[in-house]
């Protein structure tokens, strides 16, 4: 190997005498409750398929018609010659559906971050306000801007008010960004707030609901949705790669900022367009969603369900509002055996430590569907409480 190229192997060697080398498992099926890994099938509460779309046979079907009659490939960006009708047709119809006037499909959640942030405010005068764990495309999304960013604490609205205060006049943009739903605890952030004060304070308001989209408000229609502020949000930014089962990313907001974002946005004048399966499975999921609210209810009766079954046995599962089920452990060697106990008795959750949560509240986090029966949950139940017992976390 070329001596340039030896910081390779000697980072890689500090990741794994530090335990920060991640095992990355493959799946030897399709995605769902149960995965087959190594040859052996476990319980699978890893994914984000929160209402068990990625293998549904309604999207398989949907991608068969659409190639047929479309193609893979889209050929080109958008704007030269890569929008075919169903892209138009799935903005069309996810604008209906987030009661939005206009939204642009994107590559992923991570590119229409990157559509939206540095394209509404670039330029050094401009301020972003940025929630202290907000997702990293987020943070990636900012770095592209020459805008300064004022981060405040996590919800923290006193801090907000403070920073908007100190920040206030100057001849720039500003635009606050926050996720929906933060991914590691599954709070959902204080948007009636953060809207009134955005207003106050003219700030644009940006929020990343890549974990409320199929999830939160009536149906799975969003964040904005579960708090009734149809109009007040400037910007909506999704994820198809989440609820929705497949990928792709979207954001939602007036005509105006749909067709600004449509000349300006690096994503979508620089990288091609979504292929046409992926386009074709999203309307397949935007359709399940649209005809009844069941996969919905169901993934919330499941988060409830695990949560309460685990607080009663006595693990700490925070203060998640959403399905998302973190079980705090508390040191991160601690918590890494524990899934490692779990997954040699057939439940596959992952361990999370610093620095993607704090010191000192390394994880499980549990990450229910709508595909899991009763009986797969009292499955998993009954193995956290048995690692939990011979570990010495429960009494
Ligand atoms: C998962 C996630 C993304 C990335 O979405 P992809 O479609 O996988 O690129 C962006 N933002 C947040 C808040 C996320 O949780």
């Amino acid at each position: 190997m070329a001596v340039s190229m030896q910081f390779l192997a000697d980072e890689l060697e500090i990741m794994k005498e530090r335990g920060l080398y991640g095992t990355i498992r493959t799946l030897e099926g399709p995605q769902g409750a149960w995965v087959s890994i190594e040859g052996e099938k476990v319980l699978n509460l890893c994914s984000n398929n929160y209402l068990g779309l990625c293998s549904h046979p309604r999207l398989a079907a949907k991608v068969k018609e659409y190639v047929d009659r479309y193609g893979v490939g889209p050929g080109a960006v958008r704007t030269i010659a890569g929008t075919l009708a169903p892209h138009v047709e799935l903005e069309r119809r996810l604008a209906d559906f987030k009661k939005a006037e206009a939204a642009i499909l994107v590559q992923s959640g991570f590119c229409a971050n990157l559509a939206v942030i540095p394209t509404l405010a670039p330029a050094a005068e401009d301020v972003i306000y940025s929630d202290a764990l907000n997702h990293a495309s987020i943070i990636d999304a900012c770095r592209l801007s020459k805008a300064r960013v004022v981060r405040y604490g996590h919800s923290d609205m006193e801090d907000l008010r403070r920073k908007l205060e100190e920040t206030r006049g100057g001849t720039g943009r500003k635009l606050l960004v926050t996720d929906g739903v933060f991914s590691m605890d599954g709070d959902v952030a204080r948007l009636p707030e953060i809207v009134d004060l955005c207003e106050a304070f003219g700030v644009i308001v940006v929020v990343d609901d890549a974990h409320g989209e199929g999830v939160l408000g009536r149906g799975g229609r969003g964040i904005v949705d579960h708090f009734g502020l149809h109009g007040r949000v400037d910007v909506e930014v999704g994820t198809l790669s989440k609820a929705f089962g497949v990928m792709g990313g979207v954001a939602a907001g007036s005509a105006l900022l749909v067709d600004y974002l449509r000349q300006r946005a690096r994503p979508n004048l620089f990288s091609s367009a979504l292929t046409i399966p992926d386009v074709a499975a999203n309307l397949a999921s935007l359709e399940i969603l649209e005809a009844s609210d069941e996969l919905v209810r169901r993934l919330w009766h499941n988060g409830d369900f695990l949560k309460s079954e685990l607080r009663r046995l006595g693990f700490n599962t925070g203060h998640s509002e959403t399905p998302i089920t973190p079980v705090i452990i508390g040191e991160a060697s601690d918590a890494k055996t524990f899934s490692a106990r779990l997954f040699e008795a057939g439940v596959f959750a992952t361990a999370i430590a610093f620095p993607t949560v704090p010191q000192g509240t390394a994880r499980i986090r549990a990450m229910v569907s709508a595909a899991h029966s009763e009986e797969d949950l009292n499955y998993a139940v009954k193995q956290f409480a048995a690692v939990g017992r011979k570990m010495g976390i429960l009494p």
